[in-house]
């Protein structure tokens, strides 16, 4: 189902009035995990002022240690929501449980997906089935057919409205956090008719990589592109190293919005 050769024409996922896989570059931005109000909020005034419409935010977060910030759960997307309603935003939250689907709809307008979820299959048929866009992200190790593959996992239960994610994937390569297949945006956007999004920032794991793999992003074909921001990186409970601060975030977009329109897009 979602094989080009099936669906010639791209499928555009709308998200409060923003076209997404509709020719133009979509972003999104927020913070790696949702602290409080103020932290997201701050975040979200940015992101308008921007005039850009997508909001994300972790409120049940994967970490690798059990002992690191698991993340505020449904306190979290209770936060997204006042904030997104405030800024008129659309929200992306990952949702690693089926079991919370059914609540966290309520919520968010994007489910996405992990890395480590992509062959959760479970989760896949869930999501499949809550009837919310879905943002999939490809697995640390996954093939680009495995990533197809979970896609098709979701659209069999009927949902259409899927964003594939190129986040870097797991090579012996350590000057990066996970290496970025670059190619997989073109091989993506040829296999099928989804968007493609490329996550800068757990791809790179490092700041100064930012922007450079985001033109990169743009120039190959990719649909959008994935930040994270932070007021305040030092004192992030999550992925201090490379969340953009709010002056960084300006000058970062400014530069991508010079490349996209040296680009043509
Ligand atoms: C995220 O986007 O918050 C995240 C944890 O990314 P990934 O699943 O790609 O590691
Ligand atoms: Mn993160």
């Amino acid at each position: 189902l979602v094989s080009r050769k099936k669906q010639p024409e791209n499928t555009v996922v709308e998200l409060k009035g923003e076209k997404v896989g509709n020719g133009h570059i979509s972003y999104v931005f927020g913070p790696c995990a949702v602290e409080g109000y103020e932290q997201v909020a701050a975040v979200a005034a940015s992101v308008k002022e921007k005039g850009l419409k997508l909001l994300r935010g972790g409120a049940f977060k994967p970490r690798t240690s059990p002992y690191d910030f698991q993340g505020l759960g449904i306190e979290g997307l209770e936060i997204l929501k006042k904030v997104a309603d405030e800024y008129d935003l659309a929200v992306i939250s990952e949702i690693v449980n089926p079991a919370d689907l059914e609540q966290a709809v309520d919520y968010i307008d994007v489910v996405q997906i992990g890395a480590r979820n992509m062959q959760n299959f479970e989760l896949l048929k869930a999501a499949g089935d809550a009837g919310k866009p879905v943002l999939l992200k490809r697995g640390l190790s996954a093939t680009i057919q495995e990533f197809i593959n979970a896609a098709e996992y979701i659209m069999s239960r009927g949902n259409k409205n899927i964003m594939l994610c190129e986040r870097g994937i797991r090579t012996y390569e350590k000057a990066t956090r996970n290496t970025l297949d670059i190619s997989a945006v073109p091989i993506l956007k040829q296999e099928t008719h989804l968007p493609v999004f490329v996550d800068v920032t757990h791809s790179t794991g490092r700041r100064d990589l930012l922007l450079p793999t985001a033109k990169a992003a743009i120039a190959v074909g990719a649909d959008g592109v994935m930040a994270e921001v932070h007021p305040d990186p030092a004192v992030a409970l999550s992925d201090s190293a490379q969340q953009m601060d709010i002056p960084t975030f300006d000058q970062f977009f400014k530069e991508i919005k010079d490349v996209e329109n040296r680009l043509g897009k």
